[in-house]
């Protein structure tokens, strides 16, 4: 019995921790500093889509149009050491706030897999909902909004062409062909005048990001001096000296199409 008071303390002392540590949890977001540069990350549907196990109706790979370009897979602002902030406010995804946008929206920036990918603070959500849940609410004091961010990220692809500017220099989807990283890198570099950043699976091109500054203007993705870039930038992608760009099959068209089967959005969470 002479215990007592100090079991009781000892609970209190828990019970105020615990709720210290959900606030600091909470506030976490809020406090953390403000972005150096955005990165507008792209996918290639045909590398990503040769994944596909099971067809949903939200998934881009699934459809009959499916795309045949790099999409869109997020504006993401970064800090120059690598890292990123995320789930900066508990601005929720709101889909009235884009309704004008969702044409252009499913067709460059569609998911490229089933399920709901987690949204911040415990949610799940459409691939849209994670994108500006976690990166875009990161973008102030540049975008203060969901309309604007999804709107700025469809501007930068529009204006810097990824497909566009590698069929001009030569490097077309091809499932025989492999294209040499560098002329890659360079191709990118001499059209949109900064360096892009690479990353592959098992030696296809996977994603291509473009970077820019706050105010929109390209600027390398990786900040080197001019001596041994193009080493550097070959070794800081996942990518080998030789990579292939491979076309996408419509899973409809696939050989294996019974192997592929199609689930309830319900079923695919
Ligand atoms: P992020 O890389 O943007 O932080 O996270 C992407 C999340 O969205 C992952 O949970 C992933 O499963 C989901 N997701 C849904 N559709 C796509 C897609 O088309 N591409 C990628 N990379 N992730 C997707």
């Amino acid at each position: 019995m002479a215990n007592l008071p100090a079991k009781i303390s000892l609970s209190a002392l828990l019970i105020l921790l615990v709720f210290s540590l959900s606030f600091l949890v909470q506030i976490q977001g809020s406090q953390q500093r403000e972005f150096d540069y955005f990165a507008l990350a792209l996918q290639w549907p045909g590398t990503f889509c040769q994944r596909t196990r099971h067809c949903c109706s939200s998934n881009g790979c699934c459809r009959s149009n499916s795309p045949t370009e790099f999409t869109i897979h997020g504006l993401w602002p970064d800090y120059n050491d690598g890292t990123w902030p995320e789930c900066c406010s508990r601005s929720s995804f709101n889909m009235k706030e884009i309704s004008s946008l969702l044409g252009e929206l499913q067709k460059y920036w569609p998911s490229l897999s089933c399920g709901s990918p987690s949204t911040c603070f415990g949610g799940r959500g459409v691939f849209w909902a994670h994108e500006w849940e976690k990166h875009g609410t990161c973008s102030s004091p540049v975008i203060h909004d969901e309309y604007t961010y999804f709107l700025t990220a469809l501007n930068l692809y529009s204006k810097y062409n990824v497909t566009g500017i590698l069929t001009e220099a030569g490097y077309v989807a091809s499932n025989s062909e492999k294209y040499p990283l560098g002329g890659v890198i360079s191709a990118i570099e001499n059209a949109v005048g900064a360096s892009p950043l690479l990353s592959c699976s098992h030696g296809a091109v996977e994603e291509i990001s473009l970077c820019f500054y706050k105010d929109f203007k390209p600027r390398d993705c990786i900040k080197i001096d001019s001596a041994s870039r193009a080493d550097l930038l070959a070794s800081r992608s996942s990518c080998p000296r030789y990579i292939s760009l491979p076309i996408y099959v419509p899973l409809s068209l696939r050989n294996d199409t019974a192997a592929v089967p199609w689930l309830s959005e319900a079923q695919a969470l």
